[in-house]
């Protein structure tokens, strides 16, 4: 991935080389680096040390780490990595992450000088009562990237543990708001079991069957599926189409009645995902 920051001053000698990447780690969490040409980088959500390590002995050199929740899958490597970098550490207000060295709310804006870029905090509740999610702008005509930690999966969100569904449906929205090519890291490589799901709840999606091949191909190869982008889970994510005729008449024939509210539509589709077995 490529991204020339064509309106930085650095442009006039060079032209700097943006990388995202998305390092596996646990089952099926991703610890995702964007990092410039000279490998510095940050980090998003590092569940462990290890796996950012071996990027640092192959020449990353983290300069901040943004955290978007407490959970453990999601914060566990940023302690021993902050012993060893002397780094900031960007989390939301929560105490329960106790490394963080900034905190975040809804529309801080913070710079990372050394990749020329600016994040702005959003606050992203449902999945925890502090979730946050980290957006970065387009830059230079290469699309923005945004870092959902566990709100946003491609083709299906994030359960709600803390959160209620009016909270998880407007973080959403808020998500969706974002220019259609944002490039979505989502914190798990979740997509092939959400499209099981998916695939039963709007059946007749020509887009979703595609991202589905798509998918299965990029996984065969060992491949992540991530990013997904806004616009093509617009187009396939039935948490993203509780609009949709296709997916609240499923909703109504599983409930059995009429759901006329669009949230309570996107309360009995989590619902519904919870207990469902592909
Ligand atoms: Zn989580
Ligand atoms: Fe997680």
């Amino acid at each position: 991935m490529v991204w020339i920051l064509r309106d930085s001053p650095a442009a006039v000698t060079c032209l700097p080389m943006m990388t995202l990447r998305a390092l596996p780690a646990l089952t099926d969490n991703y610890i995702w680096t964007l990092s410039a040409e000279d490998g510095r980088a940050i980090v998003v959500d590092p569940s462990q040390a290890g796996p950012v390590l071996a990027a640092v002995d192959a020449g990353l050199q983290p300069v901040a780490i943004l955290l978007t929740h407490h959970h453990p899958d999601h914060i566990d490597g940023a302690a021993p990595l902050l012993e060893r970098f002397d780094i900031p550490c960007y989390a939301p207000v929560d105490p329960r992450i106790a490394c963080a060295t900034h905190r975040v709310g809804e529309g801080d804006v913070f710079a990372v000088p050394e990749l020329n870029l600016q994040f702005t905090a959003l606050e992203v509740h449902g999945h925890t009562r502090s979730h946050v999610a980290f957006h970065a702008p387009a830059t230079g005509g290469e699309s923005g990237i945004v870092f959902c930690g566990d709100t946003l999966f491609s083709l299906g969100c994030g359960r709600l543990f803390e959160g209620t569904p009016t909270q998880m449906l407007a973080s959403l929205d808020k998500l969706a708001s974002l220019p259609a090519d944002t490039r979505v890291c989502c914190g798990h490589e979740y997509t092939l079991s959400n499209a099981a799901f998916a695939a039963v709840v709007d059946p007749h999606n020509v887009p979703l069957h595609a991202r589905i091949a798509q998918a299965q191909a990029l996984r065969e190869r060992g491949q992540p599926t991530l990013p997904a982008t806004i616009s093509g889970e617009l187009a396939c994510n039935p948490f993203l189409r509780v609009d949709t005729p296709a997916v609240r008449a499923a909703v109504e024939r599983h409930v059995g009645k009429l759901v006329p509210e669009r949230v309570d539509i996107f309360a009995a589709l989590r619902q519904w995902k919870d207990g469902f077995q592909p």
